[in-house]
């Protein structure tokens, strides 16, 4: 079954504060990624139709810890832990850097990540930096340029014309896509990668 009634059947897991809490490393999982505010629960309450599955970057206690949904015995998502927010200590910054580094390094289940990016401000150093990294796992990434019900239809393809062209030059398998879980515009984009990554 990899249709979305998939991602509809998602249950939380567990939620880790260190990599060695995570569930065992076999079958496949989709990692989500983002800047604090990006609108990465979001994306993943409407990609599995369930309000209130994720909880927002703002919820204390969820906010450093790899959480984890359940599709099935075989297929997870992983949200995780996100960042850019200016207030946090650089201590905490740092350890967040090394927490999921070693995940993406490390994570044999990974077989794809999604990053989410608010198209009023894509591409920040954050986002750059998750790139880099990504390019040199051979793990395939796939944007969500979100909130794009906020931009008219002109400008918002116009950034995702900028955000492809800059993609192109770089490493690695790079794609992206508008996004809204307001309007639900490329829920069946998303599911159709996902449905590639988790076969
Ligand atoms: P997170 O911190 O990345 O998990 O972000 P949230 O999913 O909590 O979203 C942050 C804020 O953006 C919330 O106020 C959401 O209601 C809002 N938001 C998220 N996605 C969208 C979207 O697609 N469209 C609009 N208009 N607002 C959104």
């Amino acid at each position: 079954m990899t249709s979305k009634t998939l991602y509809h059947q998602a249950t939380f897991l567990l939620s880790a504060p260190a990599l060695e809490h995570l569930p065992p490393d076999n079958g496949a999982e989709v990692a989500f990624i983002g800047r604090s505010n990006a609108g990465k629960s979001s994306s993943i309450n409407a990609i599995t139709g369930i309000k209130g599955l994720a909880r927002s970057s703002k919820t204390p206690g969820r906010t450093q810890t790899l959480n984890y949904f359940r599709l099935d015995d075989q297929r997870r998502l992983v949200d995780l832990p996100g960042y850019g927010y200016a207030k946090v200590p650089l201590t905490v910054k740092q350890r967040w850097q090394q927490l999921v580094h070693r995940y993406l390094e490390t994570r044999k289940s990974l077989k794809g990540l999604i990053l989410i990016m608010d198209i009023r401000h894509p591409m920040k150093d954050s986002d750059l930096q998750i790139i880099n990294w990504i390019g040199r796992c051979e793990i395939p990434l796939h944007i969500l340029l979100t909130k794009c019900d906020k931009l008219s239809h002109g400008a918002a393809s116009s950034v995702l014309r900028q955000v492809e062209q800059d993609l192109q030059s770089r490493p690695g398998a790079l794609s992206v896509q508008l996004f809204s879980s307001l309007d639900r515009t490329g829920l069946e984009q998303a599911w159709a990668i996902l449905n590639q990554w988790l076969p």
